[in-house]
């Protein structure tokens, strides 16, 4: 079942983390469904004896104070444990911002140099810009599409290469198995946020990534409704992650863990409905003159399309489009008048979002350059059709902005 690794992903997500230990009540007493949610910050113990026991195990899976988690977060971090081959174990964060800095702070030390892929989410660049830079580690930024290339940047320092793919706002596909053997020749460690395709869509761990990175709040979650981040990794970096992880004090709560627990359930059928419509809508938006470009990895004009091909096995309902000419305001237009749309920034929720986007103020190592401005769309659950017609009275009224 759930510890079968030839079981089929969705079926592993139907039985992920609903350990009997976690969901039963012993003795032939019966059982339910969902492991339940334990809030808890003291925990109590039989005796001395035992309290002591407990402080030099630091074990999953054992009750020894509430920031060590409860079956409600361990069956949560199993459960994604579960769908990354190779895995060893998966820590929480309170957000994916979080999970970002537990993971770069797991394997960094002052005096390091990182690799940063220049179409990284922004606040994780800010992390390297702020943080990293007065804590000693120094970051330089690298062009997305750059493959094996990158050999020649690295430094004898350079203690870590992140990866984002497809990338922030632009969607460029990386050459991941290209970068990781770049960074294995010299012992560096790789880590990649991949809350764009989730490990449904790309195995990160099993490519050679040292620590997979997902922010929960997009599709695991699901429903707008919660915040966390995760960090999954394998034997040889778990203990470091972990460590780091409990000395900085993070902790989820109980109640965060079981929504994004039940939003687990349904991934693999939202991912298919949030693909399809999402690679009908890029298609009809590549058919319309008020756009230059459509910014999706599953369209072969994308930068990276063929990586994608050989390395995903899906894509998921965000991408970005250029108007062709236009400003801001004529880009507002479009946006502000749109029916099924919200305007907001956390995505991959069950509804769809518009966003104007401005990749230029996000790139150090290369430059953006574009024939308009940007349109970033989160394709939710609505029927598309329904989407398509919106957007299509969203860009006639561009085009009259435009005059
Ligand atoms: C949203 C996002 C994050 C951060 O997640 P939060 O839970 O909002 O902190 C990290 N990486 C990517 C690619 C994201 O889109």
């Amino acid at each position: 079942m759930a510890d079968d690794p030839k079981t089929r992903p969705e079926t592993r997500l139907i039985h992920a983390g609903r350990r009997k230990a976690w969901t039963h009540l012993g003795d032939g007493a019966g059982g339910i469904v969902n492991p339940p949610v334990w809030r808890a910050s003291t925990i109590l113990y039989e005796d001395v004896a035992h309290l002591k026991q407990g402080t030099q195990a630091n074990r999953d899976g054992q009750l020894f104070y509430g920031r060590r988690g409860t079956p409600t977060q361990w069956a949560l971090a199993e459960a994604i444990t579960d769908m990354e081959p190779g895995a060893e174990g998966t820590m929480l964060y309170s957000s994916g911002v979080a999970a970002v800095t537990g993971a770069l702070l797991s394997v960094l030390k002052p005096g390091d140099h990182l690799l940063m892929v220049d179409s990284a989410y922004d606040p994780t660049r800010n992390f390297c810009e702020g943080f990293l830079k007065s804590w000693g580690v120094e970051t330089s930024y690298y062009d997305p599409m750059i493959g094996a290339g990158i050999a020649d940047l690295m430094r004898p320092n350079t203690r870590a290469i992140f990866l984002e793919s497809p990338g922030s706002l632009t969607f460029e596909v990386q050459d991941v198995p290209a970068i990781v053997a770049a960074a294995k020749a010299q012992g560096a460690r790789t880590l990649m946020d991949n809350t764009w395709a989730t490990s449904l869509y790309f195995s990160a761990l099993d490519k050679g990534v040292d620590l997979v990175i997902t922010a929960a709040t997009k599709y695991l979650g699901g429903h707008s409704d919660a915040m966390m981040g995760a960090v999954t990794t394998h034997k040889a970096c778990w203990m470091s992650l972990r460590r780091t992880a409990q000395m900085l004090g993070h902790f989820v709560g109980a109640d965060d863990c079981y929504l994004v627990l039940r939003g687990l359930r349904t991934l693999a059928l939202r991912l298919k409905q949030h693909e399809a419509s999402a690679v009908q809508i890029a298609h009809w938006l590549e058919t319309r003159d008020e756009v230059a470009r459509v910014l999706h990895p599953a369209l072969p004009s994308s930068p990276g399309h063929q990586l994608w091909r050989r390395d995903f096995t899906g894509a998921s309902g965000l991408f970005s489009f250029v108007l062709q000419g236009g400003d801001a305001t004529a880009r507002a237009a479009l946006i502000d008048g749109l029916a099924h749309f919200g305007i907001g920034y956390s995505w991959g929720g069950y509804e769809s979002l518009a966003l104007p986007v401005d990749p230029e103020n996000y790139r150090t190592a290369t430059r953006w350059q574009a024939e308009g401005p940007v349109v970033r769309l989160s394709i939710g659950l609505e029927h598309p059709d329904d989407l398509i017609a919106d957007l299509s009275a969203g860009l006639d009224r561009f085009r009259a902005a435009c005059g």
